[in-house]
């Protein structure tokens, strides 16, 4: 039996990222870059006015105030997307709209709340300097420069990024195709009618969701009898996929069931059992580059495991540097009961006081009771050598809702 960090490091060390591929500028966000991006053009690509005014020479302008007013005559109009025809030579002006290029020969432009146009001239009152007002050619971006490195995860702000330098088409880590199979004479498909000694195979749905969720790719291969042979030929089925998840059939009674049909199809099992609770048994293996996670049948044990286990392996796959969940510290409201020699990990609820974080356990903690990891914020962790949480400890407390900080006010 190994811990909980000997197996997550036994892991992570036979999982490598998969290769690139190149998709649409839209299916890159959220995904992880591939390849470093340099400036295919400058952005802007030309010197544009940033107001709304008149673009001037400086010198022509440079001493208007209120009192001793310039002014100029307007040559033409140029609208965003559009290049002026003239040059603006001495004493005259061109009026010009937020976006446009700066015509030749100007070096300044003119706020039109500074101005006051009458006939086909423009007085000037007021000006902010020479060179105000212009955005310079390549100011966000300069052709040639790195924008954005291998490694980074795409925001939203990336695409556009990406966007604004014609790059259309950009090179990302592919995302794995997830194999979930559940094991079990008794499991039932979610829409069968109930049935005597029957139960819902919910893991499927628990490991799908949470595949999904963090953006790799699940195909539900199924319900798979506990029979040696079925399980042979569903997991070289599954094999067909990057990683292959299964539930069910590995604990102590029937754990040779899973694990001989995994080495029935070639798997090499790396380990088996972890000193944690819940997901005590628990098989990893791999078949050529293919990681194979034989995790618990107990519907949170499932979860947990992957959530420990399933989850920082399919990030790493997906060209992730981080992996895993946030850990904060927080205050126990009340004191918890444990296993020594095991890593417990116990669902709490967490609350916010005067800037520091509380938590209590959502309830019952067998590990057949999903809803209370349904109600869970994070999950406290116990170390192995503690039999008793006492009450006002320190505790770290793994947080499940990272993504979730969301606020129900303004807050600031
Ligand atoms: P096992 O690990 O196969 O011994 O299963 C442990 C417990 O988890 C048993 O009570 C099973 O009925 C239950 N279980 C196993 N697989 C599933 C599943 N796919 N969905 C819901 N419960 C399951
Ligand atoms: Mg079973």
């Amino acid at each position: 039996m190994v811990s909980v960090e000997e197996a997550s490091r036994i892991i992570l060390r036979q999982v490598s990222p998969l290769p690139g591929e190149e998709v649409a500028l839209l299916q890159a966000a959220g995904r992880v870059l591939f390849e470093n991006v340099r400036a295919s053009r400058n952005v802007p690509p030309f010197a544009n006015s940033a107001m709304d005014g008149y673009a001037v020479r400086w010198l022509d302008v440079a001493r208007a105030s209120a009192t001793d007013p310039v002014t100029l005559s307007v040559l033409e109009d140029v609208p965003a997307g559009y290049v002026a025809r003239r040059r603006v030579t001495k004493g005259n002006a061109t009026r010009i709209m937020t976006g446009a290029p700066v015509p030749r020969g100007a070096d300044a432009i003119v706020r039109v709340e500074y101005t006051e146009f009458i006939g086909d001239r423009v007085r000037i009152s007021r000006v902010d300097g020479q060179g105000s007002h212009i955005r310079g050619i390549g100011e966000d971006i300069q052709k040639g420069r790195p924008i954005l490195k291998k490694g980074k995860l795409l925001t939203s702000a990336d695409i556009g990024l990406l966007a604004s330098v014609g790059k259309s088409r950009v090179r990302v880590y592919r995302r794995p195709t997830v194999a979930i199979i559940s094991t079990g004479d008794e499991l039932l498909e979610v829409d069968d009618s109930p049935q005597p000694g029957k139960i819902v195979n919910s893991n499927s749905y628990t490991l799908s969701a949470a595949v999904q969720e963090i953006g790799a790719v699940p195909h539900l291969l199924g319900i798979v009898r506990d029979k040696r042979k079925s399980l042979a030929s569903a997991f070289k089925r599954a094999l067909h996929y990057d990683v292959v998840i299964t539930s069910g059939g590995v604990s102590v009674g029937d754990y040779d069931l899973v694990k001989g049909a995994l080495l029935d199809v070639g798997v090499r099992m790396a380990l088996w059992r972890v000193a944690q609770r819940p997901g005590h048994p628990f098989a990893f293996g791999r078949m050529g580059s293919k990681p194979v996670f034989g995790l618990p049948g107990n519907p949170v044990s499932s979860a947990v495991s992957f959530l420990l286990y399933a989850r920082p392996a399919l990030l790493k796959m997906m060209g992730y540097k981080s992996f895993f969940l946030p850990v904060i510290h927080a205050t126990l409201e009340h004191e918890i009961k444990k296993t020594k020699g095991l890593k417990e990990f116990i669902r709490c609820c967490l609350r916010e006081d005067d800037g520091r974080s509380f938590a209590s356990s959502t309830g019952t903690q067998s590990s057949g009771v999903l809803h209370s990891l349904s109600l869970a914020q994070g999950l406290i962790v116990g170390k192995e050598e503690e039999t008793l949480l006492p009450k006002g400890s320190q505790v770290p407390v793994i947080l499940l809702r990272h993504q979730g900080l969301l606020s129900g006010e303004l807050g600031f």
